[in-house]
């Protein structure tokens, strides 16, 4: 069968993440992009279908690099609505030791499906808890990735340094080296895909240097050499964590980092906000991505991420909305906007202009993931595409449309497509109830909180 081809038509504003000008449209054949059409030109390839974007702002499809999907059961819990880091940590341990692999199922969906309407249309998510009865919570989430038909990076994360040994989870929670590398390596195995137009990533994930053992961490980076995945984990979050790295390992985070094998371009860090200039200058050269937080980092009160001198020094930098349970939320074109908003503090307006914040979400967040197949709108790369309408009430009066959807709040896409195939087609997904969904997670979160007593 031929694949179909099709013209988007005069966006009214298109943000392709290169210096091409498309000011005419896009067009798309199967799963690709083939063409970006400048002003007052008409595609060379012959069109099958032909699509009005005259209402739409076209963006590539964000791309979220960090999460906890399993924390949407968790948003605004009364107990750490105002604590920071560690404290909020240890306060919600004991409830996700309680996760079911339908809890899972039901967050993972939900967290999905908010990303998804916000634009995205690429995921990381960093899950860590296997407790009794959880441990096949990868397999869960692989399912619900390929029902959404969106594209994920699952990562296979760890936690194996419990209270009794001077970590900060609790003992049940934590499992040890041979079970988390098994598993590991059985997940790449089984659900790795590679090469351009992948769905469904595994990657391996520690959760952090005060949750893992440093056998855990080196050998895990071995692993992923060894397999080609890549690499993530939380650093340089808070200053609790700088000082837990100098009383265990006397060493800075990102010294403990390079010791055991990670300060490399196939890493990336969750966080990164505590490096000093030197610091930088080596995640630079290494090529060890960041995953900028923004609203994480103010709603835990962690610092501000030093993004811009990040990316200077050669550190690609994408965006995370973080796990629901610091955030709370999972829409990532908010996250844009927060971005925006938290990086002009530090470096001023100019600086950081809309562009550069969708450049963070778009390609830089593909860099981080290791994707060279998306994050821009551009010929050979993957149709991956959001687009916005500027009819509610808040844009009215807006003249930039770009600019418009940051800064005149855009919060949901009209229209996503992943791949070729439209996923949200006039603000809903396609083949998803979202009432049933609401209502099913919802008691799910009142259960879980419920057998914590
Ligand atoms: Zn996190």
């Amino acid at each position: 069968m031929t694949p179909t081809t099709t013209w988007l038509k005069q966006p009214l504003g298109i943000f392709t993440g290169d210096d091409a000008d498309a000011s005419a449209g896009l067009v798309i054949r199967g799963a690709e992009v083939v063409e970006v059409v400048p002003r007052g030109s008409e595609p060379t390839h012959p069109v099958d279908e032909v699509f009005d974007a005259s209402r739409h702002v076209v963006i590539p499809g964000l791309i979220n690099t960090h999460h906890h999907f399993y924390q949407t059961l968790t948003r605004a819990w009364t107990p750490v609505v105002s604590a920071e880091l560690f404290p909020w940590l240890k306060g919600l341990y004991g409830v996700w030791a309680g996760l079911t692999p339908r809890d899972l199922e039901l967050a993972t969906t939900a967290a999905l499906a908010e990303l998804l309407l916000s634009g995205c249309t690429t995921a990381a998510d960093h899950h860590y808890l296997f407790p009794d009865g959880l441990e096949q919570g990868i397999d869960v989430q692989v399912d619900v990735v390929r029902r959404l038909g969106m594209r994920a990076t699952l990562t296979r994360g760890s936690m194996s340094l419990g209270e009794d040994d001077g970590g900060l989870p609790p003992q049940t929670t934590v499992q040890d080296a041979e079970t988390i590398l098994a598993d590991s390596e059985r997940l790449i195995g089984a659900y790795h895909e590679r090469g351009d137009g992948a769905f469904v990533q595994i990657g391996l994930a520690p959760c952090s240097p005060f949750s893992v053992t440093t056998e855990v961490m080196r050998e895990t980076a071995q692993l992923a050499e060894r397999l080609d995945v890549r690499l993530h984990t939380h650093l340089a979050e808070t200053l609790d964590e700088e000082d837990f790295c100098r009383e265990r390992f006397a060493l800075r985070t990102v010294d403990y980092l390079e010791s055991v094998g990670w300060l490399s371009d196939r890493s990336w860090l969750a966080h990164g906000i505590h490096f000093d200039d030197a610091e930088i200058a080596r995640l630079g050269a290494a090529g060890t991505a960041v995953a900028h937080c923004a609203t994480s980092n103010m709603r835990l009160a962690s610092g501000i991420a030093r993004a811009v001198e990040l990316e200077e020094a050669g550190a690609p930098v994408g965006l995370g909305v973080d796990g629901s349970a610091s955030n709370d939320g999972s829409n990532l074109i908010q996250e844009v906007r927060q971005a925006l908003y938290l990086q002009r503090l530090r470096y001023g307006a100019a600086s950081v202009t809309p562009e550069r914040a969708l450049g963070w979400a778009t390609a830089g967040s593909a860099r981080a993931l290791g994707r060279s197949d998306l994050g821009v709108l551009a010929p050979g790369k993957q149709a991956d595409l959001a687009m916005f309408t500027l009819d509610d009430l808040r844009f009215s009066g807006s003249h930039d449309p770009v600019a418009a959807l940051l800064l005149c709040g855009a919060e949901r896409a009209d229209r996503v497509m992943v791949g070729g195939r439209w996923r949200v087609v006039d603000g809903a997904i396609e083949g998803l109830d979202l009432e049933q969904l609401i209502a099913h997670h919802s008691e799910a979160a009142s259960d879980l909180l419920a057998r914590h007593g």
